[in-house]
């Protein structure tokens, strides 16, 4: 193999990890415990900071945002039909349908690719129950007009914040608004535990249902009042995102970099779309997905082709769309019709690499190649 200043091969992302050394001596805690899961010392720590961080009343940590969702699902105790978007990761739509739940989907607004909030109205029937929303890209959804929607027609508002760790929005951390937010720590995300996930809980009784769920359904020794599952986190993830939540705000600036480089770059190119950073947040940076036009002079998955030519891997996310998923396709709501903005951008989608310790000479590859494609 020749010696290159460059990295051969760049992935979509890169996780984050602080300095080992910073997290032997938490091991080495752990290790003289003994206390490896079941709420240990971390684990209280890391609720505990979260809470302030999310200025939120209450929030309890889970296995992986998979659970987190199923979780919330749980205690929300909904029934019938759930609004939600096509436009996101599987697990989504899976924790909906797993919760026994029909999801009914609604389309999503160009600026942001989050749900209309204007289309949500006239998907709602007597069986609706909630509205499962999702950041996506870690870009606000519309809160305040999904939250008068769901007063007005008593629903729960559960959002898959998955995407949203840190973001703030109308100087307030995103994680306060709703019913229920749940969070995904996983490798790829821009806060990871390696696995991980928490729910952020607005009402007292729900948080009694969240805390028990994710533990067998146990209020205490001799009482089980409820069904439930396993999604607790183990002391080795809370220790780490305790020490991880202390280098966030150095992942988000040189994600920021990232962000920026791209934008200047790639942001006049004729059929080629970056999506805003919207209007009153601070973001996070988490994924940079451009949206690949007719006029580029490439299609979106020859872009795609092109990049990993050179060793670049680029990624359709979210393609393909979750209502034409076997599971779903068959739902009314899943008609490609009804969802045209959704069916448009998971065919134009293509979310770039973006992480902390993408060099500017790796990144230089990166724009060189999209340019050279057209
Ligand atoms: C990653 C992700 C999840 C699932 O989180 P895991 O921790 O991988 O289980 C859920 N929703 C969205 C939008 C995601 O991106």
């Amino acid at each position: 193999m020749s010696e290159h200043s460059l990295s051969d091969t760049i992935y979509v992302t890169r996780p984050y990890l602080p300095p080992l050394a910073e997290f032997l001596p938490l091991l080495e805690q752990i290790w003289d415990s003994r206390v490896l899961t079941n709420k240990g010392p971390f684990h209280a720590q890391l609720e505990a900071r979260l809470c302030e961080y999310f200025e939120a009343e209450h929030v309890a940590l889970m296995t992986n945002g998979m659970l987190a969702l199923s979780v919330a699902i749980d205690a929300a105790a909904l029934s019938g039909e759930i609004i939600t978007t096509p436009y996101s990761f599987v697990a989504t739509t899976h924790s909906v349908k797993m919760g026994q739940l029909e999801p009914v989907f609604v389309d999503v607004r160009p600026g942001d690719l989050n749900i209309d909030p204007d289309l949500i109205e006239a998907a709602i029937t007597p069986r609706t129950s909630a509205i499962v929303a999702v950041h996506c890209y870690g870009n606000p959804c519309d809160v305040e007009a999904i939250q008068a929607i769901a007063t007005r027609h008593g629903l729960k508002v559960i959002y898959d914040a998955a995407h949203a760790f840190g973001v703030r929005y109308r100087a307030r951390s995103l994680l306060s608004y709703g019913d229920f937010s749940t969070l995904s720590f996983h490798a790829t995300k821009a806060f990871n535990t390696f696995e991980g996930g928490a729910v952020v809980v607005r009402d007292g009784d729900a948080n009694v249902a969240v805390d028990r769920f994710r533990n067998f359904g146990i209020a205490d020794e001799v009482t089980i009042p409820a069904v439930g599952t396993n999604a607790k986190m183990s002391e080795f993830n809370a220790a780490l995102g305790l020490l991880q939540l202390e280098h966030f705000e150095h992942v988000r600036s040189e994600r920021r970099r990232v962000d920026a480089l791209y934008r200047a770059e790639l942001g006049e190119l004729d059929g080629l779309d970056c999506l805003p950073i919207p209007a009153d947040t601070e973001p996070n940076f988490s994924y940079f997905p451009i949206l690949v036009g007719p006029e580029f002079g490439a299609s979106r998955d020859a872009l795609y082709e092109a990049l990993k030519q050179q060793g670049v891997n680029s990624r359709r996310y979210f393609y393909p769309l979750l209502s034409t998923l076997p599971m779903y396709r068959g739902l009314p709501s899943a008609q490609e019709e009804r969802l045209p903005v959704a069916t448009r951008a998971a065919q134009r989608v293509l979310c770039l690499p973006i992480y902390p310790e993408l060099s500017e000479g790796d990144q230089r590859r990166i724009i060189e190649t999209i340019k050279a494609a057209r």
